[in-house]
């Protein structure tokens, strides 16, 4: 007998037939002997309703409100679930945040989780009941309904298996796994068995965006295991596994090829090569709240030299305003940028023991002619900044280099 806490998606709980499958996979586990706490989104489509409804009253709808309003998504899907476990002849009991308790900080619409009390969730299942809980929401110190930012039920589900401690996470969505790469991109991309953790990070931060990124760092944190699964077809999913020595043994070199289309690249063109330079261009980026990704300083040349840096598509704007103030100060010639290109990267925490991983992944970008503009590295990810029109290519040939195509054979795992 295992105590699993189980999340499920928005989709897998899209309809009342969908909801009525949930319960027949619960019940399924349920009659195995295993000791469920199953964490709901809302019904897809539900929580963007909810924020439209606000959006046709307010451009800046109290936020207090505006947790107290889509916090309901989560209610119907739960109540929903434990009706239709009630009429399979399952005891069955919903909780919201506030019922648990998952307390959080105060910060509406983006709160974070900082206890949550299992008193009342071992009470329940004492009672061999499947206990159903809100995803997505919590509550404050004053009893105030807090959510948790989107796609936060995952972070619910993970926090919750940490405080029951819980044998595994089950997050079930529309895809049956990870994959080596998007398989919209690489028909040959593969579900992976099993990825770690660190290489989990690399994936999901960079667009193979099947889990919240937050509980991933969460689950890593508290060394849950996390397994993502399709909740329309059986099948063992992916085990993001906890980093240990044989897990990292075991690793291949490269567990996959992640990319993003969001970048934005700016170069500033002339500064002078004196020192401080890369803060005075960076410090008021920062202070503006834009995340930097890669960022490359050519070789001086007479005392000047050239800037480069990447940010978010979304904060390009705002970034050029804040060159464009800034570029005079900077004794700086002039500034450009470029929205026409993408990240590509590799990801494995088997590159830390196997040289030769980058010549590989720019020997195969060489032979299909594609430019590295920009390189970046950390121990187990190398990134190369390319233009955009390039991305699929390349993503094919490093997929193909790095031997992860599926066999031609085909595998029937795949
Ligand atoms: N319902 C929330 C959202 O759509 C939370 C979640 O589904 O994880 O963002
Ligand atoms: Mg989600």
């Amino acid at each position: 007998m295992a105590l699993i806490v189980q999340k499920y998606g928005g989709t897998s709980v899209g309809s009342i037939e969908r909801i009525e499958a949930v319960a027949e996979r619960v019940a399924k586990h349920h009659a195995a002997g295993d000791q469920l706490i199953v964490v709901v989104s809302a019904m897809s489509g539900e929580t963007n309703r909810l924020l439209g409804l606000a959006g046709e009253i307010s451009e800046t709808p109290d936020l207090r409100e505006l947790d107290m309003l889509v916090s309901t998504g989560e209610q119907v899907s739960m109540a929903l679930l434990a009706m239709a476990l009630h009429k399979r002849g399952i005891g069955a009991i919903s909780l919201k945040g506030s019922q648990v308790a998952i307390k959080t900080d105060s910060f509406h619409s983006k709160a974070r989780i900082k206890d949550i009390d299992a008193t009342r969730l071992h009470a329940e299942l004492a009672e061999s009941k499947v206990v159903i809980v809100a995803g997505f929401q919590g509550v404050d110190e004053r009893g105030e309904t807090t959510t948790l930012g989107r796609g936060g039920s995952d972070t619910s589900a993970v926090a919750l298996a940490a405080a029951v401690k819980a044998a595994e996470c089950q997050i079930y969505t529309d895809v049956d796994g990870v994959y080596t790469t998007d398989p919209r991109v690489v028909d040959g991309a593969k579900r992976l068995d099993s990825i770690t953790f660190e290489e989990m990070l690399e994936m999901a931060s960079m667009g193979s965006k099947v889990l919240h990124l937050r509980s991933v760092e969460f689950a890593g944190k508290y060394g849950i295991p996390l397994r993502v699964l399709s909740s329309f077809k059986d099948g063992p999913g992916t085990l993001i596994s906890v980093d240990n020595e044989e897990n990292l043994m075991e690793a291949p070199t490269i567990a996959g090829i992640a990319f993003n289309r969001d970048e934005a690249k700016l170069t500033i063109v002339g500064v002078p090569d004196t020192p401080g330079i890369a803060y005075q261009i960076l410090g008021p980026i920062g202070e503006a709240n834009i995340e930097v990704d890669v960022i490359l300083q050519n070789v001086g040349d007479e005392g000047k030299t050239d800037f480069t840096f990447t940010v978010s598509r979304n904060d390009l704007t705002r970034a050029e305003e804040i060159l464009e103030t800034h570029i005079t100060q900077l004794g700086a010639m002039e500034w450009r940028s470029d929205s026409k290109i993408a990240k590509v990267s590799v990801v494995g925490v088997g590159m830390r023991s196997h040289a030769g991983v980058a010549a590989t992944m720019f020997r195969a970008l060489s032979e299909v002619g594609v430019n590295i503009q920009m390189i970046s590295t950390s121990e187990i990810k190398i990134s190369v900044i390319i233009e955009e029109k390039f991305l699929e290519l390349a993503v094919r040939a490093l997929h193909s280099v790095f031997g992860l195509d599926a066999d031609e054979a085909g595998d029937p795992e795949s």
